[in-house]
């Protein structure tokens, strides 16, 4: 029988061609997704008794043949009849693809980058497609063939006894790569890694016992063997029951899908619903520290065990961009551009969906800290000469330093998942203890509340740089909280909204009397007059545009000079430098600092009634010197200098 397609446009062809081109290696995945799709109706109709034969061996072959320009996809699947082929690949395949072309006619620009042709893909790298087809039922074989115009041939095929479908490709000249066994090995690694019925390619070589040959100690040879190539895991970890799996398979999985990744994952989420979509998958958290991984592309996106790409945007919130592993779903739509995928309403419920699992995850992992701290303190009470000083770490603490910036992202990003981590958030004290929100708040409520009955939190950025302030704050009896991660101006901003009358200050922000002001102001030893004079005094001797001089009733003995910065300045720099633009003018600032005078220090009174000009200067230079070194900032020639004077002063 000869026949023709039903199409309008004689030159579809080219045009798919064309236009898919950059795509055009998923030809190998559709036609072996059917190959697939096959094999299973026929393993359904066996199970439910409809089929009652041999299932025989079902793995499916990929071969090529360089000399005949040949690649063929054999499958031992239910088949066609001469109606279904009619049906299913002049009829309804077709059209398929004549409503695509015709819905994007305009925009071909579009076209590019979407895939799901099925079948007729094929045509997008071969000059001449054939199919040889017989069905599980009691029907003649058929032979169809199609040279990529819209005309196609189908016969009767009296050779062809065996129930199953080839599809033989005859790969056009400028394809020609598709016939190297390399590229195919690659694609099909790539694409087929994970479906669910083997795959045969080609040929591996494999290390055995010898069966006659033994070496001197009367043991075995190993010896070469050729074997053929199954080049998929048709049970991947993700689709078994979570039960089933120990943390060891896990890892295992993990390296499988990542083989160049060397580091163990820290936990992983195991996802599994069946409503209101199907989603299975394994999420796992890496280690990421202070560097955020520019290489976001560690999530791979199946259907039905399918690949379809490792671009999840919108599919996974951007928070969690960062995990590694692999999500199915066959209710993501494949055909579609990825602006579609990210306004879709399953895609937006998975994405949900993963947010809440994460969310679950780290609340229970709190829970059970919390529920290990109250056993471990109960138990320490009943027997105090066992309590050990190594206390030992939850592994959510042990994981938080990981996974903490996973978090605060999630918080900053995503209202409804920041509701939840308020309640698992730990934060983390300069000596390393950790604390949930509500935990910590209890603990410096009462010193560290101040006269507007404002929580004050106290936080170091650096615990070696800002050592001299977190000891100035310790020995008030303030705690103070390590908070260095790349978001944490950010974060900061967050909790003061989120957490009622708070306030975080970072150590270096003020004195310690002003970090928490409490009313008892502490009495003045200068006059107005006396203040008025000393002012100009020390002003004159640093640099104006850089630090501005405050004359402080502080204690005798505090220091006599300090040197602070503002927190709303410095915090307002640095998040100007992670946002990127929008706050621009805050970034442009320079670095500003105040210099605190304690004007009730016994040096600041020898300063002023100084007669000797030169002394006097000589003097203040000292005083101002060594608040910078206590700060990390006098450098270079200055360091230099203020060495040699006090050197010529001792
Ligand atoms: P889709 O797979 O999306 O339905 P295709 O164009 O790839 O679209 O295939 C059209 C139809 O042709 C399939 O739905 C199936 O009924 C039939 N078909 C394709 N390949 C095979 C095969 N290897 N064995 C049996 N039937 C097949």
């Amino acid at each position: 029988m000869e026949g023709k397609l039903n199409v309008q446009t004689e030159n579809i062809f080219p045009v798919i061609k064309k236009f898919l081109y950059s795509d055009h290696e998923i030809f190998l995945r559709e036609l072996i997704s059917n190959a697939v799709d096959a094999t299973q109706k026929l393993k359904t109709l066996s199970a439910r008794g409809e089929y009652k034969g041999e299932l025989g061996d079902l793995t499916i072959d990929v071969k090529i043949d360089p000399k005949k320009k040949t690649l063929t996809v054999s499958d031992r699947g239910i088949g066609m009849t001469a109606d279904e082929v009619e049906k299913y690949i002049n009829q309804i395949a077709f059209s398929g693809v004549t409503d695509f072309m015709e819905k994007y006619k305009d925009s071909h620009e579009q076209l590019i980058g979407h895939f799901g042709l099925g079948f007729y893909s094929a045509f997008m790298v071969s000059d001449k497609v054939e199919i040889f087809t017989k069905s599980w039922k009691d029907e003649p074989a058929q032979h169809w063939s199609c040279e990529g115009n819209p005309e196609f041939s189908m016969e009767e095929d009296k050779k062809h006894t065996d129930r199953g479908t080839d599809i033989v490709l005859h790969i056009a000249d400028d394809c020609k790569e598709f016939l190297e066994e390399g590229t195919v090995l690659q694609l099909l690694k790539k694409y087929c890694r994970f479906m669910p019925v083997a795959i045969r390619f080609g040929e591996e070589t494999v290390w055995v016992d010898s069966e006659t040959d033994c070496d001197k100690d009367g043991k075995p040879k190993r010896v070469e063997k050729k074997q053929p190539r199954i080049i998929n895991d048709p049970d991947p970890a993700w689709k078994k029951s979570p039960s089933s799996l120990t943390d060891e398979d896990y890892k295992k999985f993990y390296h499988e899908l990542f083989p160049m990744n060397f580091e163990e994952p820290l936990f992983q989420i195991h996802l599994n619903v069946d409503y209101p979509f199907n989603l299975t998958g394994i999420l796992y958290f890496p280690k990421v520290r202070k560097t955020i991984d520019p290489n976001r592309n560690k999530i791979q996106l199946y259907c039905n065990q399918v690949f379809v790409t490792d671009q999840v945007e919108g599919v996974v919130p951007d928070y969690l961009m960062l995990l590694h592993g692999v999500l199915d779903s066959p209710d993501i739509p494949l055909n579609v551009s990825r602006s579609y995928l990210q306004s879709d309403g399953n895609v937006k419920k998975i994405s949900q969906h993963i947010s809440k699992k994460v969310a679950d995850k780290l609340e229970e992992m709190s829970k059970k800290r919390q529920q290990d701290n109250e056993t471990s303190s109960h138990q320490d009470s009943e027997d105090s000469k066992s309590r050990s000083l190594e206390v030992s770490k939850s592994p959510l603490e042990e994981k938080w330093d990981d996974i903490k910036i996973f978090v605060q992202y999630g918080m900053l990003t995503d209202e409804k998942f920041c509701e939840r981590a308020m309640k698992f958030y730990l934060l983390k004290g300069v000596d390393g203890t950790y604390y949930t929100l509500d935990s910590y708040r209890e603990k410096i409520k009462a010193l560290q509340t101040d006269k507007d009955k404002t929580v004050c939190y106290l936080y170091a950025s650096d615990a070696e740089e800002e050592h001299a302030y977190i000891e100035k704050a310790k020995a008030k009896g303030y705690d103070v909280l390590l908070m260095d991660s790349p978001l944490e101006s950010h974060f900061i901003n967050l909790l003061e909204q989120k957490l009622e009358k708070s306030r975080f200050v970072r150590v270096d922000s003020d004195t310690v009397e002003k970090l928490i002001p409490h009313d008892d102001a502490i009495p003045e030893k200068l006059s107005k007059e006396e203040k008025e004079k000393l002012q100009p005094i020390i002003e004159g001797e640093v640099d104006k545009q850089k630090f501005t001089v405050q004359l402080e009733s502080l204690e005798e003995s505090d220091a006599p000079m300090q040197v602070t910065q503002s927190e709303f300045m410095r915090r307002y720099r640095e998040m100007a430098q992670t946002s990127g633009g929008g706050m621009g003018f805050y970034g442009e600032l320079p670095e500003s600092y105040n210099l605190v005078v304690n004007i009730n220090h016994p040096l600041i009174s020898r300063v002023l009634n100084e007669t000797d000009a030169e002394k006097q200067k000589e003097l203040v230079h000292q005083l101002t010197d060594l608040a910078l070194l206590a700060n990390g900032l006098l450098k270079g020639e200055a360091l230099s200098k203020f060495l040699q004077r006090s050197v010529e002063m001792i």
